[in-house]
């Protein structure tokens, strides 16, 4: 892992994550026979690119001859909880040639890009809280402050979307106090649909990251054809991209 700033911090930086972090860290670049950089989100070359994942204050670039994880304050207040994550999300897509929803307009780039990183955390937060079992109080906490302001001024496919992917990860990963915190909310909505019974669909394609995203946004009512697969393909270290 090279800091674009100088090279004597990333030894350090790397030599302070712990050992599962690093193995991590290893098997992404041994994948893909390059370093993964470090940087400030200001440095970004192409600044018109879609930004991955933008996350509180960190988030990943994966290119097929780079791959970036930009922070936006100082590198320092990066933690283990926070790379584990960021790590996983490069993992899933070079190691695991996982693939990430593109959308075919721009102009549907942002929330596209929001889309495609919960897709992707309803199976990194698992993960995640073995990597880094002490976020779990924190996790929860924060999930469970997110279903008291449910439905988030939100209705349509927005509103469907997260609930059915906060249904997904608080069901698998919660505290019983953050699961009864998501039944009052869905109670509160009288639904006219079974969120259980279409979360229920959409963890039975989970393994297959496009059976899981049409399974998704048919419960949201959202248009498959309005996106891209893109896909790392290994042997050629290039990029494919496909239809849904
Ligand atoms: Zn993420």
């Amino acid at each position: 892992m090279r800091c674009a700033l100088c090279r004597q911090m990333d030894k350090q930086i790397y030599n302070n994550l712990p050992q599962s972090l690093r193995h991590l860290v290893d098997e992404i670049e041994a994948h893909v026979g390059f370093e993964i950089q470090l940087q400030p989100k200001g440095d970004r070359q192409n600044v018109s690119e879609l930004h991955e994942t933008d996350e509180e204050f960190v988030g990943v670039m994966p290119r097929y001859d780079r791959a970036t994880i930009e922070y936006q304050r100082s590198v320092d207040e990066i933690s283990d909880e926070i790379y584990a994550h960021e790590l996983l999300h490069l993992h899933r897509y070079y190691v695991r040639n996982i693939p990430h929803l593109y959308p075919k307009k721009k102009a549907d780039g942002p929330s596209t890009a929001g889309m495609e990183n919960w897709l992707e955390h309803v199976v990194i937060y698992g993960e995640q809280l073995k990597l880094v079992p002490t976020m779990a109080t924190k996790f929860n906490a924060d999930l469970e402050g997110f279903w008291d302001k449910c439905p988030w001024g939100l209705s349509g496919y927005a509103l469907r979307f997260n609930l059915i992917t906060r249904y997904l990860i608080t069901n698998q990963y919660c505290s019983s106090t953050t699961k009864k915190a998501m039944g009052r909310a869905i109670k509160e909505l009288t639904l006219p649909f079974s969120l259980r019974a279409a979360a229920k669909t959409a963890k039975s394609a989970i393994r297959d990251k496009r059976d899981f995203v049409v399974s998704v946004f048919g419960f949201c009512e959202i248009p498959v054809d309005k996106f891209w697969l893109r896909e790392y393909d290994t042997k050629n270290r290039r990029n494919v991209w496909y239809d849904i």
